[in-house]
């Protein structure tokens, strides 16, 4: 276990929930105070580079989660937001922008404590966030009202409005990106937020919530609060009054929300998991192929959803292909994420690198080779750390059919262009998948053909705020960046105005007279 209940006496530094506006009704557990009291209260966030405890948050109760979710409900009601002009809520989240580009140093050095992710991943990563919110505020100010050709002397606006309280459910791996793609898009719309980061790595988050504030956004706009998916998160998706959850985590998290989602009438968004396809043709050759494969498949040690996690190549150069990159693999440099020349960091916790494990032994009982890597490790002795690992499986493989979340990646022979159009399609997942040719004409042939919500062409991993991003069957539904985004975070309101037809109905019987 990564998080543990911290002794009393914890010198640990205490990370309160941010909620500015709220006090939290008082009861034996009144744990979203700055000063919990209660060790019970306690989560501890470890870094798992070291497996050292890092700091402490508070568990949110039930009670404080009703009280708040009912309190960001009279804050939308209030306006103070979600009436705001345009052109404020640009200012707003411009400013909130530029402060994220001045905090980056304090962001990145969370983010490598509490995700264990190397410096040079984080700060490239962290460097981009800023845009994010650049083009959201952008969005807000921009976005026009639409109208449609009503028929007769009538003009149909067609108003989009905010749509109350969302609750955005995030996950440890991007723990300020992914809170920022859902943030900066439902602050845009004009909604009040409740953000639950994941307990294994909420501090950035939290950092976030202090820069928004201070870029102007009004009190009781935002909280963020803290605690297990299984208890906080739970009692936040089950409670009465929200308007949308936007969530990215698993797909048992899915299911877990879903019901309720469904009962209350709550929007949902579903950023789930992945088992992104490589697709590898002869045109690019071997050795750029492994260069495409290495960047796809142990960014972050493998734990992205995106992760290039089936690696389809085609048998001209396979066998090159996988010399190559078995060579490749074995020099990753696996290493301390405070150190820039480390290449991959750490897996988030213990029952990750279980998980590696448990992947390997299946691996081994259905016959599959392991080409290189396979075992647990560590660094300087300490902290949860996989080997970067290669298993020659085929497409039906457990391996290939369920996502690891770690840097355990199946290399499979396909024969020809149909065969690894048919092995990328399937799958339960349908999320990223990247397409790796010379040939134009193949480009667009199986970019066309494949089953996922985001397809490169001779790239992987690409974002960009304006790109809607977000994956088909298991993987999830609704969109996260992009207008698509900006407009989930809206309901539309058709006003009808009238300027030229009578209410004559009950005067008049005759030809031409129009009720509807
Ligand atoms: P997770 O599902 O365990 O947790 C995600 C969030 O949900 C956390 O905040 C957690 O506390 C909360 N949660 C857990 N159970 C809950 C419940 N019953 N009710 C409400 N909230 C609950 O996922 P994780 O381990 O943090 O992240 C890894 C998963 O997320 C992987 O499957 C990965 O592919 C997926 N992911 C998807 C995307 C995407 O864009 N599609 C991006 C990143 C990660």
């Amino acid at each position: 276990m990564a998080n543990s209940t911290a002794a009393a006496a914890d010198p640990l530094p205490h990370h309160p929930n941010f909620h500015p506006s709220f006090s939290p009704p008082s009861s034996p557990s009144q744990s979203s105070s700055s000063t919990p009291s209660s060790a019970a209260e306690l989560i501890t966030v470890l870094n798992p580079a070291t497996a050292d405890p890092l700091a402490t948050i508070s568990a949110t109760p039930a009670t404080t989660i009703a009280a708040l979710v009912a309190h960001a409900n009279e804050q939308f009601r209030q306006g103070a937001w979600a009436r705001a002009d345009a052109s404020e809520r640009f200012r707003v989240l411009a400013r909130a922008g530029v402060l994220i580009r001045e905090r980056m140093a304090e962001l990145v050095d969370l983010e490598v404590k509490q995700t264990g992710r190397p410096v040079r991943e984080m700060t490239a990563q962290l460097g981009r966030v800023g845009e994010w919110f650049d083009y959201f505020a952008s969005l807000a100010r921009t976005h026009q009202d639409d109208s449609t050709p009503f028929k007769g002397p009538v003009l149909n606006v067609l108003k989009c409005q905010p749509l109350g309280v969302c609750a955005l459910i995030t996950p440890w791996n991007h723990p300020v990106l992914i809170a920022s793609k859902k943030l900066a898009a439902a602050l845009a719309a004009g909604n009040v937020v409740i953000l639950k980061p994941s307990e294994l790595a909420p501090l950035s988050v939290l950092k976030l919530g202090e820069i928004l504030r201070e870029a102007g956004l009004p009190d009781g706009t935002l909280s963020i609060v803290n605690g297990y998916g299984r208890e906080t998160g739970k009692f936040l998706c089950e409670a009465k009054g929200l308007a949308k959850i936007d969530l990215t985590g698993g797909l048992a998290t899915y299911e877990a929300v879903a019901p309720t989602a469904a009962r209350n009438l709550t929007g949902l968004t579903a950023e789930l998991g992945g088992k992104a396809p490589v697709c590898i043709f002869q045109s690019v050759g071997a050795e750029k192929g492994v260069r495409a494969a290495l960047f796809a498949s142990f960014i972050a040690a493998g734990q992205t959803c995106v992760t290039g996690s089936r690696l389809l190549v085609h048998e001209r150069i396979y066998d090159e292909f996988k010399e190559v990159l078995v060579r490749r693999v074995a020099a990753l440099r696996v290493g301390h994420p405070r150190d820039e020349h480390t290449q991959v960091g750490a897996l988030i916790n213990d029952a990750a690198v279980q998980r590696c494990s448990s992947f390997i032994r299946k691996a081994e009982e259905e016959g599959d080779v392991i080409l290189c890597g396979g075992k647990p490790t560590s660094v300087d002795g300490r902290g949860y750390f996989f080997e970067p690992t290669v298993v020659e499986t085929q497409r039906k493989s457990f391996l290939s059919c369920h996502e690891v979340f770690g840097p355990v990646i199946a290399l499979i022979r396909c024969k020809d262009e149909d065969d690894i159009v048919r092995t990328a399609n399937d799958s339960a997942f349908a999320l990223g998948a990247s397409v790796w040719t010379d040939d134009f004409a193949q480009a667009h042939r199986v970019a066309d053909k494949i089953d996922a919500g985001v397809v490169w062409v001779n790239g992987h991993h690409l974002n960009d705020p304006s790109s809607p991003w977000g994956g088909w069957k298991e993987s999830g539904m609704g969109k996260e960046n992009g207008v698509e985004a900006f407009e989930s975070y809206t309901k539309v309101k058709s006003v009808v105005f009238n300027y030229g037809i009578e209410p004559s109905w009950f005067d008049e019987v005759g030809a031409g007279t129009r009720y509807g």
